[in-house]
């Protein structure tokens, strides 16, 4: 905890240098290793920039708590000293200001979450909270922009982080899920498979026909009974439908085979999700929600529901469900 205090007091100083973004520092400070403390439920990960910023915000650490909206001075050591803590403040404003105008805020969830009241695509747009403090919110485009009736109350990031987090937890399939599905689709595989075995016994007979007519025709043909013209002919007929076959027979050999792999590798993935996902960072998190979730809907009160992509709903074994 000392190291991370040393950590703070880091940013604090060359945040308030002005020589560095808070992206610039957020960057540092996982090269660093600032990690949040684990939980019994969640391993540390990197820091996300929005808690960044929420240290950086915090009355905290020039010296004070904040007790129902009013500030106290606190008891504890300052972290840093008052006047950097106001040069950080002033800092982060101007710059908030600026990031306003040009509205340019990447979050690794865009363009995954949407407003489960009127299915618009959620933006993270700046808002005051009740302490009057700047903060990055989650907002339904709908509402903000007023393209629909939408009522919807923006809501806090690491909420909407928090919620998908959990979502993993529940479509996670346990050792005997797994067994269980992965014993189906193999069945369904094994049928499917039998089925092609049939077809390509077929398609082997039929090239092994048309060698056999090839050669006897050649035979033929020296024996003097086919002329060379004819001999052409049906040289080229046989050669054209041997190149169908063999078309086929490849095709039929990828594709059951490489569907059954990459079923495999989604069922692994599925039964290892939650840790995956929370020791990704942000964008590994993006590529595992892209991955699984075609969207994801945040609704009222904190319930959620997705679109799977593929073979995700299959797998998962509902297009919808609901997480309190
Ligand atoms: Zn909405």
């Amino acid at each position: 905890m000392k190291s991370g205090y040393l950590h703070i007091t880091w940013a604090f100083q060359v945040y308030a240098s002005g020589r560095w973004t808070l992206a610039q520092i957020h960057r540092e400070l996982i090269a660093r290793g600032l990690t949040t403390l684990p939980t019994p439920k969640r391993p540390s990960k990197p820091i996300a920039i929005s808690t960044l910023h929420r240290l950086l915000t915090n009355p905290y650490s020039k010296g004070d708590v904040t007790f129902k909206g009013a500030t106290y001075k606190g008891t504890h050591e300052p972290i840093v000293p008052k006047k950097v803590w106001y040069q950080v403040q002033a800092l982060l404003d101007s710059r908030k200001s600026a990031a306003d105008a040009t509205q340019v805020h990447e979050h690794y969830l865009k363009g995954t979450v949407y407003c489960g009241q009127c299915g618009e695509r959620l933006i993270i747009t700046n808002a005051k909270n009740r302490h009057g403090n700047v903060y990055p919110y989650f907002v339904c485009s709908g509402r903000h922009s007023g393209r629909t009736e939408c009522t919807r109350q923006a809501m806090l990031i690491e909420d909407v982080e928090g919620l998908i987090e959990n979502y993993y937890e529940m479509i996670e399939v346990s050792p005997g899920m797994r067994q269980d599905l992965a014993g189906k689709i193999h069945a369904d595989f094994d049928q499917l498979m039998a089925n092609e075995a049939k077809e390509l016994s077929r398609l082997t007979t039929e090239r092994d026909r048309l060698d056999d007519e090839r050669m006897k025709l050649l035979q033929a043909h020296y024996a003097g009974a086919v002329p060379i013209d004819l001999l052409k002919i049906e040289q080229d007929r046989i050669a054209n439908q041997i190149g169908d076959i063999q078309h086929r027979l490849e095709a039929h050999h990828d594709e059951y085979a490489s569907a059954r792999a990459h079923l495999d590798d989604s069922l692994g993935l599925l039964a290892n999700i939650v840790g995956i996902y929370q020791r990704a960072d942000d964008a590994n998190r993006r590529l595992c929600n892209q991955a699984f979730f075609h969207r994801i809907f945040i609704e009222e009160e904190g319930y959620t529901h997705v679109e799977y992509e593929r073979p995700y709903g299959a797998l998962c074994n509902t297009e919808e469900r609901s997480t309190p």
